[in-house]
C-alpha cells in the first residue's frame, strides 16, 4: 500500500558476501552463563500463534526469540545501531567496508568461504547491509543447521580474522558495487543529496566508500582503521538479535546465550549524530539532476524532526494517507485526468538522517507534466492548504485506523531473511512490545500535531527535485556523475506556483467503500470437480487452499486468450497501449482496493489476464469491475498519445539497464514467442491510430477464450457464476489453441553484443544441452547450480576480483533449462571474461567429480526441502499454480514430477549434465555480452571472437526455431 511505505532504510548497500581459510582449532570464550532476563512481552497480532520473547543476555544484547512449530525453515539477524554517519571523515564508507571484512573469515572458521559453503550445503544463504543508521547481518537455513549457522555468524562478529591479505579484494569489492550502483538512479539521489545538505553532517559523506576513499592516507591507514572501527563499535551492549526456528523457546534462549551470547560487551554507548543535516540555508531550494534511466520525477522534500517515538500517533501517515488518495476528484485522480501524472504517492522516513528525517510528496510525471510541472507543484501546494483547512477529522483517521488493525491481523508475510532484516531494525527502532506492530497502530489521533505538520509543508521549507533527462546543470556529483544544479526558488516560482494551483477545485477522498467487514469462511464443496485437462473452448479451474483454510482470502486470475492478441508487433503494440489506457483509468478502484487488503493488476497471457488477490468478500465484482473498464474506456487522441510516451519510455527503459541486467535480457526474450524487436514495435507505434486500439480491443473483448483459476475463501459455485458471467460477453464457437515452447534440438554456438548507457562490461554465457525434457534438465541445472555457485563466485569474486556481480545459475529458453554464468565488471571485458570462464570450467568439472555420494545426497536433500517447503502465503500458494496455468498444463503437476525426478539423480546425472552443456557443448551455447561505454580516447571493451554472430533475438529465436 503506497501511504505505507515508510522506508527507513533508503540506501542500503548489500549483496551476496561470500568467504575462505584453514582450520586452526580455538576456544569459544566460556562466558558465565548466567539465566538471561525476559524482558517485556511482544503485542502479536491475535491470529499469530508463534511464541515471541525479547531476552536480555549477560553481555547485555538484546535478542528477539521466535518459536514457531511450523516453521519451515530457521531465520537469524544480528545488527548494530552503528552505520556510515558513523564513518571517519577520511575513511568514507568504512562501515560498509567493515561489514563485507567482518565476513571473510574468523577465529574459529578461517576459510572466507566457508559459511557460504555451509549454507549452500544446508538450503540457505546469508547476506548483510549498510544504512546510514545501522549495520545488519542475517541468514536462513534448514531447521537441522540452524545451530551451526549461528555459530559461524556469531564468530564472525565478535573474532573477525580482518585480514589485510582480503583487504584489497575486499575494497574492490566494494568499489564494484558501487560502480554498479551507478545506473540505480535511488543512489544518485542519494548523492546528490549529499552534496547539498549540511556539509557538517556525516550524511555528507560518500557513504558505499570505493578506492579512492578507502585508502592509505597520510593519517589514516585503512587496514588500522577497520580494526578500530570493529573494536570501537562491535560491542554486544548495543547490538540487537533475532531468532526464528521451530524450536522452543527455551532452546533458543540456549541457543542464544551460547552463540550470542560470546560476543564481548566493550560497555560502549549508541553512538550520536549531533549536528542538523538541513540547515535553513540548504531549504528553499529547487534542484534539478538528470536520472541515469528515462524517467520524470517530481519529489516535494520537507524536513521533519525524528519523532519515532510517536510512531503510535500516525501524524505522517495520516497526511500521506490523503495525499495518495485517488478518488473522485482528489489530487490525484485531477492530475491523472489532466494527463500530468502517472502516480503520485507519499513517503516518510524520520531517521533519513539519523537525527531528522524527511517527508517526501513524490510524482512520476507525463511529458505534458514535466512541461508544466509548476502547474503540478501549485496544485500539490493547493490541495495541502484544503486539507489544512477542511481535512483533519476523526473519520479519515478512523479508516486509517481500521485498515492498519486489519492489515495487522491478517498480515501476510513471507518468513525469509529480508524478515529477520526488519525485525532487527524494529528492535533497534521501537519498544520491545511493539516491534511486530509498530506500523500497525494509530491510538493517538494529534490534531494539533498534524496541523502544524501540514503548516510546515510550504515552498519555504522545501527542497523540489526534478529529476528527468535534457536539463540544464552545472555540477556533476562525485563518483555516480549524475549532472545536476541547485538554485533557489524565486518569489515569482512561489507566486506562479500560488497562481497555477488556484485553477484547482479539489474535493478531499471519499471514505473507502471497500473495506470489508464480512471475514466468514466459505464452506467448501469437497467434492468440486478436478480439471479434467486443458480444453480449446476454455476452463474453469477453482481450489480449495491446503495450506490457509481459515483466512477470508483467495486469490483469482482470469484470462482471456486468444491465438491472434500477439501474433504480430502491431498486436504486441496495441495491448500496451490498451492495458495502460485502461489502467489509468482504473487508478481509483485499484488505490481503494489497495487501501481494503485487495491487490489488482493486468498482464498479458496470451490476451488480456485479470488477477485480484486478497481480502474474498469484494473480489469477485472487482474482477468484473475492471473487465467492464476495459469494455467502456474512452480511448481518445490525449489517452492516447500518453499511452505511446510512457510505451516509448518503457521500451527505452530496458535499454538504460545496468549492464547484468542487459545481458540476461536476451536470453528471457528467446522465451517470448514470436519476439518482436524494440525498434520495429517503436516505429509502428508512432503510427498506431485510436481506431487500431478500438479494434484491437473490441476483437480481445468479444473474440478470445475464457480460462479462469481460482484458490482460497470462495465457494465453487461463486467463482463458477463468475466465470459464467464472463463466459456469456465472449463470442461462443472460438477456440484457443496453446503455442508449443521453444525447445532445444540441435547445437547451436551463438554469440550477441549489446552497447550499454553505462561504463560496465558484462558477460553472460548459458550452456542448454539437448536430449533432456522439461523436468529432466530443470532439475539437473538446479541441483548443479547449488553445487557450483558458491565454487565460481568464492574463485572469480572473491579471489579474482573479476566484479562485484558474480552468478551461476539455471537458465530457462522455453522448455528447456540449462547452465549460466554470468559477471558484470567494472574492469575486465568479455573476451577476458571468457577466458577465465574456460579456464574455470575444468576446475568446476574435476570439484564435481570429486564430490562423494554423501555430498550429493546432502544437495540433493537440500533442493528437495526447498521443493517442499509448504507455502507462507495464500498468493505464494497461488503462485504455485501460475507457471502452469500460462503454459496450460492443467494438471497441475509440475511440482510433483520435479520432485520425483529429483530423487531419481545421481552424481553420474550431473557429470553427464554438466559435460554433455558445458565441455561439450552439445546443445546452445550462447555468448551475451554488453560492452560498457568508454570516454573518447578510452581503450574499446573487446568482444569474444568464438561463435555465430546474430543481429538481434529474433533472429535468433527463429534460428533456434527451424
Ligand atoms: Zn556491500
Amino acid at each position: 500500500m503506497v501511504y505505507k511505505n515508510k522506508k527507513l532504510v533508503n540506501f542500503i548497500f548489500s549483496g551476496i558476501i561470500g568467504l575462505l581459510l584453514a582450520t586452526s582449532p580455538s576456544f569459544a570464550i566460556e562466558n558465565k552463563l548466567t539465566k538471561p532476563v525476559l524482558i517485556e512481552k511482544v503485542q502479536q497480532s491475535e491470529r499469530d500463534k508463534r511464541q515471541y520473547e525479547v531476552i536480555e543476555l549477560a553481555n547485555k544484547m538484546r535478542v528477539l526469540l521466535v518459536s514457531d512449530p511450523k516453521a519451515v525453515k530457521s531465520l537469524a539477524s544480528l545488527a548494530l545501531p552503528v552505520g556510515s554517519l558513523q564513518d571517519p571523515k577520511d575513511q568514507q564508507g568504512l562501515a560498509h567496508y567493515t561489514e563485507h571484512m567482518v565476513l571473510m573469515g574468523s577465529k574459529k572458521y578461517p576459510e572466507p568461504a566457508s559459511f557460504s559453503q555451509f549454507l549452500s550445503r544446508h538450503a540457505g544463504s546469508y547476506n548483510a547491509s549498510t544504512a546510514a543508521h545501522r549495520t545488519a547481518f542475517y541468514f536462513e537455513v534448514e531447521n537441522s543447521a540452524f545451530n551451526k549457522a549461528l555459530d559461524y555468524l556469531a564468530d564472525a562478529i565478535s573474532d573477525p580474522n580482518l585480514d589485510p591479505k582480503f583487504a584489497d579484494k575486499e575494497r574492490n569489492a566494494v568499489n564494484a558495487e558501487l560502480t554498479m550502483a551507478r545506473s540505480n538512479d535511488g543512489f544518485r539521489i542519494g548523492q546528490v543529496d549529499s552534496e547539498t545538505i549540511n556539509q557538517n553532517h556525516p550524511a555528507s559523506q560518500f557513504s558505499g566508500g570505493n578506492l579512492e576513499t578507502l585508502s592509505d592516507k597520510e593519517n589514516s591507514k585503512l587496514q588500522d582503521a577497520l580494526v578500530n572501527f570493529h573494536k570501537d563499535y562491535y560491542s554486544a551492549n548495543i547490538m540487537v538479535g533475532v531468532m526464528y526456528s521451530n524450536q522452543s523457546i527455551n532452546k533458543l534462549a540456549k541457543l542464544a546465550e551460547n552463540n550470542f551470547g560470546k560476543i564481548p560487551n566493550k560497555n560502549i554507548n549508541i553512538p550520536i549524530v549531533d549536528k542538523p543535516a538541513i540547515t535553513p540555508n540548504v531549504l528553499n531550494k529547487q534542484i534539478s539532476m538528470v536520472p541515469a534511466q528515462p524517467k520524470k520525477l517530481l519529489f516535494l522534500q520537507f524536513p521533519i524532526e525524528n519523532n519515532l517515538a510517536k510512531f503510535a500517533d500516525k501524524t505522517d501517515e495520516y497526511i500521506s494517507y490523503l495525499i495518495s488518495n485517488s478518488s473522485h476528484n482528489t489530487l490525484s485522480d485531477q492530475l491523472q485526468k489532466q494527463g500530468l501524472i502517472e502516480a503520485i504517492s507519499s513517503s516518510i522516513n524520520p531517521i533519513r538522517y539519523g537525527n531528522s528525517g524527511i517527508f517526501s510528496i513524490n510524482v512520476s510525471l507525463t511529458d505534458d507534466g514535466l512541461a508544466q510541472k509548476d502547474k503540478v507543484i501549485g496544485a500539490i501546494f493547493n490541495y495541502l492548504q484544503l486539507i489544512q483547512k477542511q481535512g483533519i477529522s476523526d473519520a479519515y483517521y478512523e479508516e486509517l485506523k481500521k485498515v492498519l488493525a486489519l492489515e495487522f491481523k491478517y498480515q501476510d508475510v513471507e518468513r525469509d531473511m529480508s524478515y529477520v532484516e526488519w525485525l532487527s531494525d524494529q528492535m533497534l527502532l521501537y519498544p520491545v512490545q511493539n516491534i511486530l506492530n509498530s506500523d500497525f497502530i494509530a491510538t493517538n489521533f494529534d490534531k494539533t500535531a498534524i496541523a502544524s505538520r501540514l503548516k510546515s509543508l510550504t515552498a519555504n521549507n522545501a527542497r523540489i527535485w526534478v529529476i528527468s533527462p535534457n536539463q540544464t546543470t552545472n555540477k556533476t556529483a562525485y563518483f555516480v556523475d549524475a549532472p545536476y544544479k541547485i538554485d533557489n526558488i524565486t518569489s515569482e516560482q512561489k507566486a506562479n506556483w500560488l497562481a497555477l494551483g488556484k485553477n484547482f477545485t479539489f474535493s478531499l477522498p471519499e471514505l473507502n467503500p471497500y473495506i470489508p467487514d464480512n471475514f466468514s469462511i466459505v464452506k467448501q464443496n469437497r467434492a468440486q470437480a478436478q480439471p479434467a485437462g486443458f480444453s480449446k473452448r476454455g476452463n474453469h479451474l477453482h481450489f480449495v487452499s491446503q495450506y490457509f483454510k481459515t483466512e477470508p482470502k483467495a486469490a483469482i486470475v482470469v484470462s482471456l486468450r486468444n491465438n491472434q492478441a500477439f501474433s504480430d508487433a502491431k498486436a504486441e503494440v496495441a495491448f500496451n497501449l490498451l492495458d495502460y489506457i485502461a489502467s489509468r483509468n482504473l487508478e481509483q478502484l485499484r488505490f481503494q482496493a489497495g487501501v481494503a487488503g485487495i491487490s489488482l493488476s493486468t498482464n498479458n497471457d496470451n490476451g488480456l489476464m485479470i488477477s485480484a488477490s486478497g481480502f474474498s468478500q469484494h473480489l469477485p465484482k472487482m474482477v468484473t469491475a475492471i473487465l467492464n473498464s476495459y469494455r467502456n474506456v474512452t480511448i481518445d487522441e490525449q489517452s492516447l498519445v500518453l499511452a505511446k510516451s510512457w510505451y516509448l519510455q518503457e521500451l527505452d527503459k530496458s535499454e538504460h539497464a545496468k549492464s547484468y541486467w542487459l545481458a540476461v535480457n536476451p536470453v528471457n526474450e528467446l522465451s517470448d514467442l514470436p519476439y518482436f524487436e524494440r525498434d520495429e514495435r517503436r516505429q509502428i507505434t508512432a503510427t498506431m491510430t485510436i481506431n487500431d486500439v478500438l479494434t484491437y480491443r473490441d476483437n480481445l473483448l468479444t473474440h478470445s477464450v475464457p480460462y479462469m483459476l481460482s484458490l482460497g475463501n470462495l465457494s465453487n459455485e461463486d467463482s463458477l457464476d463468475l466465470y459464467h458471467s464472463i463466459q456469456k460477453t465472449l463470442v461462443r464457437d472460438v477456440e484457443f489453441t496453446p503455442v508449443d515452447n521453444i525447445q532445444i534440438k540441435k547445437s547451436l554456438e551463438a554469440k550477441m553484443a549489446q552497447y550499454a548507457k553505462s561504463t560496465d562490461n558484462a558477460l553472460m554465457m548459458s550452456y542448454i544441452p539437448t536430449g533432456y525434457d522439461r523436468i529432466a534438465s530443470s532439475m539437473l541445472s538446479y541441483t548443479l547450480s547449488k553445487i557450483i555457485s558458491p565454487w565460481f563466485y568464492d574463485q572469480l569474486r572473491t579471489n579474482e576480483q573479476l566484479g562485484y556481480a558474480v552468478f551461476a545459475g539455471p537458465v530457462t529458453v522455453g522448455d528447456s533449462v540449462g547452465m549460466s554464468f554470468i559477471i558484470q565488471s567494472n574492469q575486465y571485458d568479455p573476451v577476458y571474461l571468457f577466458k577465465r570462464y574456460q579456464e574455470f570450467y575444468p576446475v568446476i568439472l574435476s570439484k564435481l567429480k570429486a564430490l562423494s555420494k554423501e555430498d550429493i545426497e546432502q544437495y540433493k536433500k537440500a533442493v528437495l526441502d526447498e521443493l517442499k517447503m509448504p507455502p507462507q502465503t495464500l498468493d505464494e500458494e497461488f503462485s504455485r499454480y501460475m507457471a502452469d496455468y500460462r503454459n496450460s498444463r492443467f494438471m497441475f503437476d509440475s511440482r510433483h514430477k520435479k520432485i520425483e525426478q529429483l530423487k531419481k539423480i545421481t552424481k553420474q546425472d550431473l557429470v553427464d549434465f554438466y559435460n554433455r552443456s558445458v565441455m561439450d557443448k552439445k546443445g546452445f551455447v550462447f555468448a551475451s555480452q554488453v560492452l560498457g561505454k568508454r570516454e573518447d580516447n578510452a581503450k574499446q571493451p573487446e568482444a569474444i571472437s568464438e561463435f555465430t554472430e546474430f543481429e538481434n533475438v529474433s533472429a535468433l529465436q527463429n534460428e533456434l526455431l527451424k
